[in-house]
């Protein structure tokens, strides 16, 4: 032909440009690329959209799904990058056209709000994140009598987890009950009666939780005339990291595109990271057999991402593992630094270490950008944190805006929720409280009105409130009804704040504070196009937080990345450090672990690793506090490194011991003298 080769396919291996050109720009058949960390998956995903795309594809009919909204958004400005080249800069898509890249989830309220009508949904219906499903959850079981009669019956949290496992696994209660929460078994029938009151209440309120997005989008989809429209709509179907999707999202690709024909997925079993999520390594080892055709399979062997020395580590780390698919990668990346081991006192010892390492980093010419701190569990960065404040150096650390758990924050969004959908109990309960005079029964009331009427707004103004509440009334049905009927974004969100304000003030002695949070929640809200995409958005994937209390930072400043092991997945940095690698930590939980838990363990060290191109440091502090808490009487545990790294691979390590110069404890330095203050104590009352 007259078309020349782009040279984006040049700039590919072998493998790479046959997982991109395959099908060449048509509908193909199913395509799987499965292979090891910093193989170029995720960037052959994206050469492939874009060559899709170059050769013609409408952008619009392209759904790709990938694991973090954030990644989505990558991916996108990539692909727009890459056909650019080709199409030239004006003719180029933009990342708008790419409008169905997001998450599983995302994507799932998206298409649940458009196809509402055809399944029986009210469009207008809210996203429950955990914590609310849980206090719905905890509703139905005091409705129930479950929490009074059965003293041990299990928490809100245990119950919601029974439910949420046994929905994503597509497996019957009896057998999660069996295999994951024995402890439980006994309560089986009233489980099941609980849960079935729990999917009652989500109904009658017109609420969904985060398992019901895909749920209802995979009944929706096993409906044969909904399924044939909705797979008529997507030409090409693409997922990234298909290592960590569960039963359910591996049965919505298969409504999608039965046959398999333009599906793509790609991931690694050896960085399956999310079984609690109840995710099934299953999904990728199995997903050629599902088509009559089979599959087109592609493995990637060449690592483009580390050093061959930190690849070498990572290599033996899961080398051990029990079973695995993907092969050991290569590299052409000499390196003489092999990854460090470093043992340090203690946590406020491992936050020093680290920030003078990455300030020597930067001193070396390595932006702070470039640098990431990877830990387990979000609150194991609490005393880096610290550190990073004092020493005045800005990180953002990915998700952890925790603000939005905060009760200022969840009683505004409240409101918002409640004026977006008034059947919502959880949001109303909340927000009717807020009221002096109005107490957990008026508040049922209140809601029970609402729900009976054909009106909601109307039955609101039924209700003829108690003496205390006479003042404060009138005013929230003028606020709310303005809310129901005419929404305008974001300047609600102001007015709500006005509203809110003094109920704050009354209940909360730092109201000042939490002020300036109300006024960063205004400042996020605006960037998003409406109320409801808000809403979706915040619950469904929470965003980042920032050092800086004036917000997130500009694209070009600098500033560190810290992230939980699972939140960093997919991503590379050209610095990286592992905080407490030790055991109790990596892996958690040493006591009630079976040895599949343990070996996810050993995959989430894998992937940790495996985000570092040039450096990697693992450090090893003596003493953890596994729940962080110091000051609360947690006490510390002493750990040892953590068992991935057992003695035999030590030569894959440098190790070093580091302690800053402050806390250089010699017992001879002391004082000579002896005193016996609690005698002097004891003394002082005789
Ligand atoms: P992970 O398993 O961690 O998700 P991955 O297999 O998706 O990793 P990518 O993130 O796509 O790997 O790529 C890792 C790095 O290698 C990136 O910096 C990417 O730009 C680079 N890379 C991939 N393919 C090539 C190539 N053919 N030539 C040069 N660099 C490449
Ligand atoms: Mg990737």
């Amino acid at each position: 032909s007259s078309f020349e080769a782009p040279d984006y396919l040049a700039r590919l291996n072998d493998e790479q440009r046959l997982a991109v050109v395959h099908g060449d720009g048509k509908v193909a058949a199913p395509l799987l690329v499965i292979a090891g960390a910093g193989s170029g998956k995720t960037n052959t995903l994206a050469h492939r959209v874009a060559h899709l795309i170059v050769k013609g594809a409408d952008p619009r009919r392209i759904l790709l799904m990938t694991f973090s909204r954030r990644a989505a958004a990558e991916m996108a400005k990539r692909v727009e990058r890459i056909a650019g080249e080709v199409l030239g800069r004006d003719a180029a898509i933009t990342t708008d056209a790419l409008a169905w890249a997001g998450t599983f989830h995302g994507i799932g309220a998206r298409l649940l709000r458009d196809y509402a009508e055809q399944i029986g949904l009210d469009p207008a219906f809210t996203i429950h994140d955990r914590e609310d499903s849980a206090d719905l959850m905890n509703l139905a079981r005091h409705e129930l009598g479950f929490s009074k009669t059965e003293s041990r019956f299990p928490t809100k949290g245990t119950c919601l987890q029974i439910y949420s496992r046994a929905v994503n696994a597509q497996t019957p209660l009896g057998e999660v009950l069996g295999s994951a929460f024995p402890w439980c078994a006994a309560w089986a029938e009233q489980l099941k009666e609980l849960f079935a009151a729990y999917v009652e209440a989500k109904q009658a309120q017109n609420v969904l939780d985060y398992d019901d997005l895909l749920l209802y989008w995979a009944q929706m989809a096993a409906e044969p005339e909904i399924a044939a429209h909705l797979g008529s709509r997507f030409d090409h179907v693409l997922v990234d990291e298909y290592q960590d999707t569960n039963r359910l999202q591996a049965s919505i690709l298969l409504a999608l595109k039965p046959d398999g024909a333009g599906l793509t997925v790609v991931g690694d079993d050896a960085q399956s990271i999310y079984s609690f999520r109840a995710a099934e390594v299953r999904n990728i080892l199995d997903f050629p057999k599902q088509f009559a055709q089979g599959a087109e399979i592609v493995m990637l062997e060449r690592n483009y991402r580390s050093t061959e020395t930190i690849l070498a580590a990572a290599n033996k780390v899961i080398g051990e593992a029990s079973e695995r698919f993907t092969k050991n990668l290569w590299t052409e990346r000499r390196s003489s630094h092999k990854p460090q081991l470093v043992s340090v006192r203690d946590e406020a010892e491992q936050a020093n270490y680290v920030c003078q390492a990455i300030l020597a980093e930067r001193e070396a010419g390595t932006a702070l950008k470039a640098q990431a701190v990877l830990f387990r569990a979000s609150h194991h960065s609490g005393p880096l944190e610290v550190e990073l404040t004092r020493r005045n150096i800005p990180f953002v650390k990915f998700g952890g805006l925790k603000f939005l758990d905060a009760a200022h924050v969840k009683d505004m969004l409240a409101m918002l929720r409640f004026a977006e959908n008034p059947r919502d109990r959880v949001a109303g309960f909340r927000v009717l409280q807020l009221m002096p005079g109005i107490g957990p029964s008026a508040a049922a009331q209140i809601v029970e009105a609402m729900a009976t009427s054909l009106d909601e707004t109307l039955g609101l103004a039924r209700f003829r409130p108690p003496q205390r509440a006479a003042e404060d009334w009138p005013v929230f049905l003028d606020i709310y009804s303005g809310l129901r009927a005419g929404p305008k974004w974001p300047a609600d969100l102001e007015r709500v704040r006005l509203w809110y304000e003094p109920h704050m003030e009354r209940v909360h002695e730092d109201a000042a504070t939490r002020r300036a949070d109300l006024l960063q929640l205004e400042q996020i809200a605006s960037g998003y196009p409406s109320r409801e995409r808000f809403l979706t958005e915040l619950t469904l994937d929470p965003p980042d937080a920032t050092s800086d209390q004036a917000g997130p930072p500009h694209r070009d400043e600098d500033y560190l990345i810290l992230s939980t092991i699972h939140s960093a997945k997919g991503q590379e940095w050209k610095n990286v450090f592992v905080l407490n690698t030790v055991d109790g930590c990596i892996p958690a939980d040493l006591g009630v672990g079976t040895k599949e838990d343990i070996e996810e363990e050993r995959r989430l060290l894998y992937v940790a690793m495996t985000r570092a191109k040039d450096s990697l440091h693992l450090v090893v502090p003596q003493r953890f506090y596994p729940h962080n808490q110091p000051a609360r009487g947690d006490r510390h545990v002493y750990a040892s490194r953590t068992r991935f790294i057992p003695a035999s691979m030590l030569s894959a390590f440098e190790q070093s011991s580091w302690a800053s110069a402050t806390i250089k404890d010699d017992p001879r330095q002391r004082p000579g003298v002896k005193i016996d203050l609690g005698a002097r104590m004891r003394g002082m009352w005789k």
